[in-house]
């Protein structure tokens, strides 16, 4: 599963993360996904139990930042929220619509003890 892979290497990094810090235990992680990620948030959070199990981030209470994408007009110069990757720019009307963000799948921050 796709979620899944992606569920343990966010536990691993962030596992990773907590040994730099000399820190057993994670308690708290954010993350941010976009919606253009592909990444199925309730399947991500349901991965993120099993992945967390017996590692220090175990416990850990996940939250997740769903974030809307927004394009930029490569014409005009404009920018504004799209719905998927083919968006046409509102103010031109142009198909010249760049991705700004909504694909990335990043950790925020992370709450250790
Ligand atoms: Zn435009």
């Amino acid at each position: 599963m796709h979620e899944m892979s992606i569920a343990m290497s966010i536990v691993e990094s962030v596992a990773e993360r907590a040994r730099q810090e000399g820190c057993e235990r994670v308690t708290g992680i954010e993350i941010v996904v976009g919606r253009l990620s592909g990444v199925q948030v309730e399947s991500l959070r349901f991965c993120f139990d099993a992945a967390t199990r017996g590692t220090p981030v175990e416990g850990a209470e996940l939250s997740i930042e769903d974030r809307e994408p927004s394009g930029a007009c490569d014409a005009c110069g404009a920018e504004f929220p799209v719905a998927g990757f083919h968006a046409c720019c509102p103010v031109c009307g142009l198909f010249r619509v760049r991705i700004v963000s909504g694909e990335e799948l990043a950790v925020k921050t992370i709450t250790i003890e």
